[in-house]
């Protein structure tokens, strides 16, 4: 699991809560909080 503000690596991320999507460019980029549902946990998408 992955947290709203870790930098994990550049790409895929799925809200635990509502299943958004989010992508990283760079692995340097945090995860934000989920943009539809604001949870900050977040796992990799397959
Ligand atoms: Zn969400």
């Amino acid at each position: 699991m992955y947290n709203s503000g870790d930098k994990p690596e550049k790409g895929t991320y799925q809200c635990a809560n509502c299943g958004h999507k989010i992508e990283l460019k760079s692995d340097s980029e945090e995860l934000p909080k989920c943009p539809v549902c604001g949870n900050s946990k977040f796992k990799k998408a397959e």
